[in-house]
């Protein structure tokens, strides 16, 4: 098996030569990308590696978040303006996993993985995306419903608004590992509330469908609401709108249906 690894310090570099081998992977941590690789699966690659400053940077202001694509979990963890998703990325593999793993790979990885995507999607992330020399931004939920028809782009980073208030975005990840392990199914909220009525809520599932998906009908449920045992009733009775959840060796679909309600009222009420 021969393997050709392509460093370019430059992003506009690394992305004409993923344009232009239909052969080629962008490496990101390579936590999934070099077990492939290992199990036969990708032939004989090339991998294209990028060491641009701009994918490792992460700038936090009063309004706007941006993180890089080749931002780490153990970064994101460790990060004192991204507290907000610590959760999150501790809830990523053990911690030679998140050492490598990146904030780009997270966006392709395959079911029932995607934690970090999950959180990203409650925030409403956009994700920059380059091809060639054209720069672009696609919300979270257009590029995971599109990510596998369009690999010669690479993701340069996410964006969101800086959530209000500390607690304002809730992460739950259910696993059957009593360490971080694949999610039985995760749930991230970001519940802003205005007058004690939550307002605009978001609401995003992993491990739910292929991907990570928005709960609409649970954010139309709690709209408006009040954040306790009668206020979210609506919204556990829709919980499972719009679910298409997968069985794996972890657990079957039919018990991530029937434990998802439970979850979803364990993260709301706190
Ligand atoms: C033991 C173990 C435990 C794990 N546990 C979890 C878990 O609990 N939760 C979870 O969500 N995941 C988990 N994963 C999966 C994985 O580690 C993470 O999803 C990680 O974030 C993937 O990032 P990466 O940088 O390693 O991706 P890579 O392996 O480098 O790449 C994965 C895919 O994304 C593409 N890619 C990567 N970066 C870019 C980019 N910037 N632009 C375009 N394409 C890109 C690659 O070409 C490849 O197709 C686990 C993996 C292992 C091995």
């Amino acid at each position: 098996m021969a393997v050709q690894v392509n460093t370019f310090d430059q992003l506009r570099d690394a992305t004409a030569a993923l344009a232009s081998d239909s052969d080629a992977h962008f490496l990101g941590g390579g936590t999934l990308l070099v077990r492939q690789l290992f199990a036969g699966k990708l032939g004989a690659p090339t991998l294209i590696r990028c060491s641009d400053r701009g994918l490792r940077e992460i700038r936090a202001s009063a309004s706007r978040v941006f993180i890089g694509a080749g931002v780490t979990m153990a970064e994101v963890a460790a990060h004192g303006d991204l507290a907000y998703l610590h959760v999150a990325a501790k809830s990523i593999g053990g911690p030679a996993v998140r050492n490598m793993a990146t904030v780009g790979g997270n966006l392709f990885a395959p079911y029932p993985h995607g934690d970090f995507a999950v959180a990203l999607l409650a925030l409403d992330a956009t994700v920059a995306v380059q091809s060639g020399y054209s720069p672009r931004d696609i919300p979270l939920e257009s590029f995971l419903e599109s990510r596998q028809s369009d690999r010669r782009s690479v993701v340069v980073g996410v964006t969101f608004r800086r959530p209000d208030g500390a607690g304002a975005l809730r992460f739950l990840k259910a696993t059957r590992t009593r360490t971080q392990g694949p999610s039985v199914l995760t749930i991230a909220a970001y519940l802003p509330q205005s007058g004690r009525r939550l307002s605009s809520p978001r609401v995003a599932y992993g491990a739910m469908a292929a991907t990570a998906m928005r709960a609409k009908a649970v954010e139309a449920a709690l709209n408006g609401k009040s954040l306790d045992e009668a206020g979210i009733a609506d919204a556990l009775a829709v919980a499972g709108q719009g679910c298409t959840p997968q069985s794996d060796p972890i657990v079957s679909e039919w018990y991530r249906k029937e434990v998802l309600p439970v979850h979803l009222k364990q993260l709301l009420l706190g």
